[in-house]
């Protein structure tokens, strides 16, 4: 027989590719992360982080990850018949993602168990969670951000904390009271604002007792299948929002008038719904006195930004390892791109950024883990997980986008991982306080919380004398602070510098000697704007051995 036969018709052997990065332990390979759980209280929580950290990073889980955002939620706002149901079905990857993640507590942690590291130990979970899928974080945040604002109403708290800590998902659409398990959902952005809450439209009218009825919109309402929402409606016109809570199903059994208009349509997080709702008549109860419902939902607010934080960190923690990985594999002009001097300077550039993140999540965490007991670990945390949301959530598309392109086209190309995380990236900066609003915050506490600017100082101060840039930059920053005029027009400025002592200090102290060196000469000394302008003398060998151990 002439002509190419079966061999002759290969047109090329598959070489230089690297093997998927899968089957990893997410907690074992992150030498941060594991450093900081000890550290920041959570040793006893090691095992149990791991457990999680290592079926996350399987190459079941990873899937179930692709998955849930391929085969994204529709809504089903009627039943076959044309009984509307407003219900929203989603893949068996996101329930399993839901089950597992519940199954671990992610969402309850420290209620369940309050003990010091419970936070520490959950925001690592939370960042791990974040790494695999990051829509699914979306309930789970909000369902363990929930309990310090449900706890605002003893009998609303009594009722549905136990269906709130418990840790068997259930994702049947049913009264709460039969379920293994429940999630809640947030309810506050409406069209004519988001940010400014105290334009609310939504009208509650009172049935008596503690029963209200809801008349009005909200134009952002994610992870519509929970089973009760926290939500604002004003009592009258002029008067300040309350806070209620919104169940599916009324007390007689039935559906609660809530109803779906439509799903978004979004840039990332799409293998979660985010939807939206009409109230028409809707079934309320009351939580936290009247006319203070914003007092009462900043509560679940601040839990939500701690998340932020950790989110972020997760998806970044994510790309650099995908890039390191890649890096190590794959061969460009005769050698490794691991082993060329300008791969490595972006690779040990966005490690830093990774570890700076990673060492404020954790330590924000523990400031949550005491701040009952201990004002200034209270003072602490109201600051810094503003000043933390801010630039951590800000520092995620730059960081991630950069990553990719250390995969070159392969990172541009869904079936790597780095396009998701890529398109999940700016969500974390815009919901929660978008980038201004948060700066703002950050000057409000200053104002009105006399202890919180102290705190966060007092702790950027422990490493004083440490490192001269370090110093440097606190001199910039007293002056900076000392400085009233224009305050809201520089505030990004001034929270941005916060930022960056605060991460310096925390790595100065407690990183190896090659990260805080690294990260001070980058970020506070001789570095360029974008990544990979770490300037001479710093030590990539350590960075990277550090970010990925072999
Ligand atoms: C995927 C997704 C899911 C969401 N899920 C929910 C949800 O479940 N529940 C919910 O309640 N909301 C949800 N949101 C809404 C989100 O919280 C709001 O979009 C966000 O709070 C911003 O509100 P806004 O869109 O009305 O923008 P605006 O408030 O109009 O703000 C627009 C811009 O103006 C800036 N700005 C506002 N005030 C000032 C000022 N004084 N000075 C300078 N700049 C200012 C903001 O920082 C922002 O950049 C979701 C949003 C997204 C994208």
């Amino acid at each position: 027989m002439s002509g190419p036969g079966r061999d002759g018709a290969a047109t090329h052997v598959v070489s230089n590719q690297p093997p998927p990065l899968e089957d990893t332990d997410l907690l074992a390979t992150d030498l941060a992360l594991r450093d900081g759980l000890e550290r920041e209280g959570a040793g006893w929580a090691l095992e149990r982080v791991g457990r999680y950290a290592a079926r996350m990073g399987s190459a079941e889980v990873l899937a179930w990850g692709r998955d849930a955002n391929r085969h994204t939620p529709e809504l089903a706002a009627f039943d076959r018949f044309g009984h509307r149901i407003d219900e929203v079905a989603f893949h068996p990857a996101w329930h399993a993602l839901m089950g597992l993640a519940m199954e671990h507590a992610v969402h309850a942690l420290p209620w369940r168990e309050p003990r010091p590291g419970a936070h520490v130990a959950r925001t690592a979970m939370h960042s791990i969670l974040s790494q695999v899928e990051a829509g699914h974080g979306c309930p789970i945040t909000m369902t363990f951000a929930c309990v310090p604002a449900l706890r605002a109403e003893k009998t609303v708290a009594e009722e549905w904390e136990p269906r709130v800590l418990a840790t068997r998902y259930d994702p049947s659409s049913r009264p709460a009271a039969e379920k293994s398990a429940a999630t809640i959902g947030m309810a506050m952005t409406e069209k004519q604002g988001g940010s400014d809450v105290r334009a609310n439209s939504t009208r509650a009218h009172a049935l008596g007792g503690d029963d209200y009825e809801l008349v009005g919109h909200k134009w952002f309402c994610s992870a519509p299948m929970s089973d009760a929402f926290l939500t604002l409606a004003k009592l009258r016109e002029e008067a300040p929002p309350t806070c209620f809570l919104v169940p599916r199903w009324r007390p007689d059994g039935s559906r609660n008038l809530f109803h779906i208009q439509r799903l978004k349509d979004k840039l990332g997080n799409r293998s979660n719904a985010s939807s939206e709702l009409e109230y028409r008549g809707t079934w309320a109860r009351r939580v936290g006195p009247e006319d203070r419902g914003v007092r009462t939902i900043i509560d679940m607010v601040h839990h939500t930004r701690l998340d932020c934080v950790s989110g972020s960190t997760g998806l970044m923690r994510m790309a650099l390892a995908q890039a390191v990985h890649h890096a190590r594999h794959r061969s460009a002009f005769g050698r490794l791109l691991a082993e060329q001097p300008l791969m490595r300077n972006v690779l040990a550039d966005l490690a830093l950024e990774v570890e700076a993140a990673t060492a404020l999540m954790l330590r924000l965490a523990r400031a949550y883990d005491h701040a009952e007991e201990d004002p200034a670990e209270r003072a602490f945390a109201r600051i810094a997980t503003a000043v933390g949301k801010y630039w951590v959530c800000k520092r995620a598309p730059q960081t991630i986008g950069e990553a990719m392109e250390c995969l070159g086209g392969n990172g541009y190309v869904e079936e790597a991982i780095l396009a998701r995380l890529y398109r999940e990236a700016p969500v974390n900066a815009i919901w929660e306080g978008s980038g201004n609003v948060i700066c703002l915050d950050v000057l409000r506490a200053i104002v009105r919380e006399p202890d919180a600017l102290p705190a966060l100082r007092a702790e950027i101060a422990l490493a004083r004398g440490a490192d001269r840039r370090l110093d440097a930059a606190i001199a910039r920053l007293d002056a900076d602070l000392s400085d009233p005029s224009d305050a809201e027009s520089r505030a990004r400025r001034t929270v941005e510098q916060l930022a960056l002592a605060l991460q310096a200090s925390l790595l100065v102290r407690h990183a190896p000697a090659a990260v805080a060196d690294a990260f001070c000469a980058g970020r506070l000394g001789d570095g360029g704007l974008l990544f990979g302008t770490l300037p001479e003398g710093v030590d990539t060998d350590a960075i990277l051995a550090r970010a990925l151990p072999l």
